[in-house]
């Protein structure tokens, strides 16, 4: 069925009888052309446009919870494609690009709205460094303004310019920049996938990789063994562990990042808003709730809820630039698992073992990508090559020593 006018018209005269689930919920079936192992934003994505663009015969995607019960369900909603290294820069762009088109292609209302993403920077170093990304995005056909303290303040007169322990500087924004409704993009990308014949299978843990001469001819699940022609995994926070059936070690360490929401109230922001001098983001959500995050706990964890002294952190930093906000009470807070890189940037890449792909090591940044990580994995698994805009998100980068490191600190997960 398809959502239209018509479709809404028809059920609320009809008592909403009309309505068919999203998407189908078949039992597995012994063996599948390509076996995509997690149901998160990433898998879900990459069986729509496996589907929509390639012709590789049954596809599944196998889910250890349900669809959504991961970060893309979690994540603070936050799109953008302001990145600064050659890697990335067309990658995001692309992701970005898809988002634009992204409910129309899937006819589904994923509230995408590009309210603008503002980067603020409070010293001057911080301004040089913002400044040339926004050059490095020009250089590539990415839109980048800059805004000074002047225009900063007339866009976001709440913050404290007066008496700031860290005076605005200015800002770097992106207009396309936004957000979207994290779960509904789960929601809908399964729905499509199903409609074009997927199928998506829930509470299916998968629990080995069935190897046989270097090359991979299956899973284990909770749900019974299933033959495949290819396998892909996009298990994001659990990547170690699928790799480590395959007896693969990743780049990649499993850290918890937390998110907030306050109560709701009447619209204050209107754009996304980074803090420059400490780990706060902050954006209204349209029940009116402030939705704000900051940085990863620091220890390694599966754990899906985080501690006390990332909340105070992520508070203080509020604090420090809009002290308004500690009359608001904060209603509700989770945790999910990061699939932190060495770098900071993800993988979409083949592994050594033939047949067997990986997507993974997306830190605390995914959710942006989920198309355009669909789109370039769907490429890699149906042609056996990278799609051009993802040919540096390799395995052997780490080896190589070609890191996509954007922000600059080394080899440490906790710093990117
Ligand atoms: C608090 C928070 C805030 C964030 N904010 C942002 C943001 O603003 N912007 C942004 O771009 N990114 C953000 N992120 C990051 C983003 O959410 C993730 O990088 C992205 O969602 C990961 O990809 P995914 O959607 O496929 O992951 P998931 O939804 O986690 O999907 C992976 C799936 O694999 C399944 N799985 C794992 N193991 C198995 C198994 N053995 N068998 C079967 N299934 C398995 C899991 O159950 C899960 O559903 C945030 C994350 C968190 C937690």
């Amino acid at each position: 069925m398809r959502y239209s006018l018509g479709s809404l018209l028809l059920n609320a005269f009809t008592g909403q009888r009309h309505w068919n689930p999203a998407w189908r919920s078949p039992d597995p079936k012994p063996h599948y052309d390509v076996l995509i192992v997690g149901g998160g934003g990433h898998g879900l994505a990459t069986a729509h446009y496996l589907a929509k663009h390639h012709q590789v015969g049954r596809i599944a995607v196998l889910e250890k919870g349900y669809v959504g019960s991961g970060n893309v369900g979690r994540n603070t909603t936050l799109i953008r494609s302001n990145y600064l290294l050659p890697g990335n820069t067309a990658f995001y762009e692309l992701s970005l690009k898809l988002w634009e088109g992204l409910e129309q292609d899937i006819n589904f209302n994923a509230m995408v709205s590009q309210r603008g993403i503002i980067n603020l920077c409070h010293s001057d170093g911080q301004r040089d460094a913002y400044m040339r990304r926004g050059n490095a995005m020009h250089l590539n056909g990415v839109d980048a303004e800059w805004l000074d303290a002047e225009a900063v303040r007339a866009l976001l007169p709440q913050f404290n310019y007066d008496n700031a322990r860290f005076p605005i500087k200015g800002g770097l924004m992106q207009r396309r920049g936004g957000t979207v409704r994290h779960d509904a993009v789960a929601w809908g990308y399964a729905r499509a996938a199903s409609q074009r014949g997927v199928d998506i299978i829930q509470h299916c843990e998968v629990t080995g990789l069935k190897i046989e001469n270097g090359m991979v001819k299956g899973v284990e699940t909770t749900r019974g063994p299933i033959e495949a022609g290819k396998v892909a995994l996009a298990g994001a926070g659990h990547s170690s562990q699928l790799a480590a059936m395959a007896e693969l070690r990743l780049p990649i360490e499993s850290h918890v990042l937390q998110a907030f929401v306050s109560e709701a109230i009447k619209p204050v922001i209107d754009h996304v808003v980074t803090f420059g001098a400490g780990h706060f983001y902050v954006s209204q959500s349209d029940k009116g709730g402030l939705v704000f995050g900051g940085d990863i706990d620091g220890y390694n964890s599966y754990a899906q809820r985080g501690n006390l002294p990332v909340v105070e952190d992520v508070m203080e930093s509020a604090m420090a630039l809009w002290p308004a906000l500690g009359r608001l009470r904060v209603l509700r807070s989770w945790g999910g698992v990061m699939d932190m890189s060495m770098d900071g940037s993800p993988i979409i890449d083949h592994t050594p073992i033939e047949n067997l792909y990986l997507n993974a090591g997306w830190c605390y940044g995914g959710f942006k990508a989920t198309p355009g990580s669909g789109y370039c994995f769907a490429h890699l698994i149906a042609k056996d090559e990278a799609h051009p805009t993802a040919q540096q998100l390799r395995l052997d980068r780490f080896q190589t020593g070609a890191l996509i490191d954007e922000k600059g600190v080394g080899a440490q997960p906790n710093l990117h």
